[in-house]
């Protein structure tokens, strides 16, 4: 018998074994999810439960649509009805990407395969779905580092020609103003004085961000170092009206970073806060809380969020909706946080913006980026 049939042969003797199936499906690293021809679930691995976060008595006769994100429910639905009405559908048979939707709401990159399989006389569609968010991540921080490696070097060099020139004109009219007597002259010059400060920092952001970064890390207390960095902050956010929350439930919490480096980051969220909420008021809350090996930093608004379309472009560099902006802070920040093996994400609750800063207790061994 030719080696194609025997194995055929085999694989057919295998799968008449419920056991020998079950135990392929449970232990596939990839979900496995079937619907039947009322998009009803009907079949969720092991793997399906921890990608999802649903567990499989509560996913089972559920909608598919608690699985992908709104709209792609609907489509799909039409996919299936279609595919029973002529036996064809665009989505079967082939690799796909997109997105599916965790039990918490959140969205995350997908590759899906579809078949269908008519069993006791009636459809069964199954998709395997890999779960994409890691190599997704890798592959935009590898992007990322080559972006900046590149741009890096001519930055540095940019940034080195400006930066004499404009220290030079600002002690110059520094001198000039001090000696200035009348006042609509002072006026200009005092307004001469503010750009040249404005460009400088915009120059210090912009090879904070070129430079590749090392941190000194150290035994830290974070709930010290917030309770410190929100008192930096405290007298500008007051002056504007905006109240402001440290919420704790630990006294303690102690990990090895760079306490000043975090700090830049805290000051970025809050400015950003402050900027938010300057016509309004509102309240800024920062809380600290630790979950299993890990510690989360929250610094909430009461401004007026962000708008979902921009959520994905937030953390790019340059990106900013300020007239004035450099859209430089929450680049840096995602930098000083990775560097230390953590993440930085925002979302909106339910009175403003929320950045969740998530860092390890313990740091990886490499941490400079
Ligand atoms: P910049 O502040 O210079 O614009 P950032 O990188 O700090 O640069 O922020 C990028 C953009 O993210 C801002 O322009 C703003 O649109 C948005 N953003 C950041 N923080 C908040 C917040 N607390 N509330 C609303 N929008 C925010």
């Amino acid at each position: 018998m030719p080696e194609k049939e025997k194995s055929y042969c085999l694989e057919e003797r295998l799968l008449s074994s419920p056991e020998l199936l079950h135990g392929i499906i449970q232990t596939a690293t990839d979900a496995i999810v079937a619907i039947d021809a009322q998009h009803r679930i009907i079949l969720f691995n092991r793997a399906a439960e921890q990608i999802f976060g649903y567990r499989v008595e509560e996913a089972l006769g559920q909608d598919l649509g608690i699985l992908l994100p709104e709209g792609v429910a609907e489509r799909h639905r039409t996919y299936v009805e279609e595919f029973l009405r002529t036996g064809e559908s665009p989505v079967l048979g082939r690799i796909m990407e997109g997105l599916a939707r965790r039990k918490d709401g959140s969205l995350f990159p997908v590759q899906i395969s579809r078949s269908a399989t008519k069993f006791d006389d009636s459809w069964v569609f199954t998709a395997i779905v890999r779960d994409m968010s890691l190599q997704k991540e890798m592959e935009r921080r590898l992007l990322e580092s080559e972006k900046l490696a590149a741009v890096g070097m001519a930055v540095s060099r940019i940034v080195h020609e400006i930066k004499n020139p404009l220290i030079a004109i600002g002690g110059l009219v520094l001198s000039l103003y001090k000696k200035e007597d009348r006042p609509e002259h002072k006026r200009k010059l005092e307004l001469i004085l503010r750009e040249v400060e404005r460009l400088e920092k915009l120059l210090y952001d912009i090879s904070d961000f070129a430079k590749p970064l090392s941190l000194e890390l150290k035994d830290t207390d974070l709930v010290a170092l917030c309770q410190e960095s929100l008192e930096v902050y405290r007298p500008r956010l007051e002056e504007a009206g905006i109240k402001v929350r440290l919420k704790s439930d630990e006294k303690e919490i102690r990990a090895m970073v760079d306490g000043e480096r975090l700090k830049e980051v805290l000051f970025n969220l809050f400015e950003n806060a402050l900027e938010a909420m300057a016509d309004s008021g509102g309240e800024l809350e920062l809380e600290i809380k630790r979950e299993g090996d890990r510690v989360l930093i929250y610094v909430r608004d009461t401004g007026p969020g962000i708008p979902e379309k921009l959520l994905p472009q937030l953390f790019t560099p340059f990106f900013t909706t300020k007239k004035k902006g450099t859209g430089l802070g929450l680049s840096i920040s995602r930098k000083i946080v990775e560097a230390h093996g953590g993440n930085i994400r925002a979302r909106n609750w339910e009175r403003g913006a929320e950045f969740i800063i998530e860092l390890p207790l313990r740091p990886p061994q490499t941490v400079s980026s």
